[in-house]
């Protein structure tokens, strides 16, 4: 019989990759989508038996994961993958803190008392984790073993800085779980970076994108004279960040470990040369910036050094080029 995986938040943009990922690997999934609706629609996407869903509407809810580890002894690895990342919201600490953090708690809790027979757990965090300040300068070294000093108190009052303090207090929640309570479990996280690239189907291509697949949307919906904000960072391709999210679970030089994913530094300007160079119909059309100005503005990063991870993961990422037009060739075809 095959190996049942449990994603949370199963039909996001990460996560749905993850979990195509894993139904190609043979694997049973078990996912937690927001309603019915969205969980029917997806599994219409994925199309097989060896995928079902359970509802959960809010992960902060006490006890929410309770029932389908209770009734599911057949799951032997949790991938916790939902956590808000949206900023269109009421409230940074209702809304994204609380969410992020009780639903960390909510997981680890529900996996101690009603599921001793998992024994890998997996949580996405941010590479936002893993940075003291906002990138200061290149004689900064950026390592696995870098925190993030968000408090709860910094963070509770612009939806940005919500998001940025929620994914260090959750991820710090999950490895104080595993130091102080008694569970069977070992923990891995996994740190993306700006994460870009397509759908897994183009029908998931939603009016409303991820957070992360609006920056590429944004730049070729520009117009020559928009005031786009500029992205500044590290990116991963999703199909890497799905992979990764499986090393995490089956390596076990993966146990105990932060596995932080980054392909290269981009600006939006990266994204931008790309969109003009591959796809000419733009040229004249979007805001074009100062072709190649990115490469000054990485250098002044700190710098990057993920070389534990990378030889954990044991694959070479893809490339800003290939992401960048498989992304927009996805948008092209459905917004047209
Ligand atoms: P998505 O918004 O596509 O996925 C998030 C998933 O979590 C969705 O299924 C969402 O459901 C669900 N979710 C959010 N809040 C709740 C809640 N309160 N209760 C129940 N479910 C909830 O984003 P991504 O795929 O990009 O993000 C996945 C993970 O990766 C997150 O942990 C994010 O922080 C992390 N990450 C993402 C990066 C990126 O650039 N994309 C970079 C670094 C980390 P619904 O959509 O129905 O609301």
């Amino acid at each position: 019989m095959s190996k049942t995986v449990f994603v949370s938040g199963s039909n996001g943009f990460i996560a749905s990759h993850t979990v195509n990922l894993l139904l190609k690997e043979g694997y049973t999934v078990i996912g937690s989508v927001r309603s019915e609706a969205k969980g029917a629609a997806f599994k219409k996407i994925l199309n097989t038996d060896k995928y079902s869903y359970v509802v959960i509407p809010n992960i902060a809810d006490v006890g929410a994961f309770d029932e389908v580890l209770k009734s599911n002894p057949q799951i032997t690895t949790f991938l916790h993958i939902a956590s808000p990342f949206r900023f269109n919201i009421e409230s940074p600490e209702k809304d994204i803190l609380i969410p992020a953090i009780e639903g960390t708690k909510n997981v680890l809790t529900s996996i101690k008392n009603y599921a001793p027979q998992i024994t890998r757990v997996v949580v996405t965090s941010s590479d936002c984790a893993a940075r003291e300040n906002d990138d200061p300068n290149p004689n900064v070294i950026l390592d696995e073993t870098v925190w993030s000093k968000a408090t709860f108190e910094s963070s509770k009052n612009h939806p940005v800085l919500a998001y940025l303090g929620s994914k260090p207090l959750a991820e710090k929640l999950a490895w104080d779980f595993v130091k102080n309570e008694k569970v069977n479990f070992k923990l891995t996280t996994v740190l993306p970076s700006y994460t870009f690239g397509p759908q897994i189907d183009d029908a998931l291509v939603a009016p409303d994108l991820n957070s992360s697949s609006k920056v590429i949307e944004a730049i070729i919906q520009s117009n020559p004279e928009s005031k786009l904000q500029n992205h500044i960072g590290s990116w991963i391709d999703v199909r890497d960040a799905a992979k990764a999210h499986l090393v995490a679970f089956q390596s076990e030089e993966a146990v105990g470990q932060r596995l932080i994913l980054s392909s290269s530094r981009f600006t939006s300007q990266t994204i931008t040369d790309v969109v003009i160079k591959d796809f000419p119909q733009f040229k004249g059309k979007i805001y074009e910036g100062v072709p190649g100005a990115d490469v000054a503005e990485t250098s002044q990063l700190a710098t990057l050094n993920y070389s534990k991870t990378n030889k954990i993961l044991g694959f070479k990422f893809i490339g800003i080029e290939e992401t960048v037009v498989d992304s927009v060739k996805q948008l092209l075809r459905v917004r047209g």
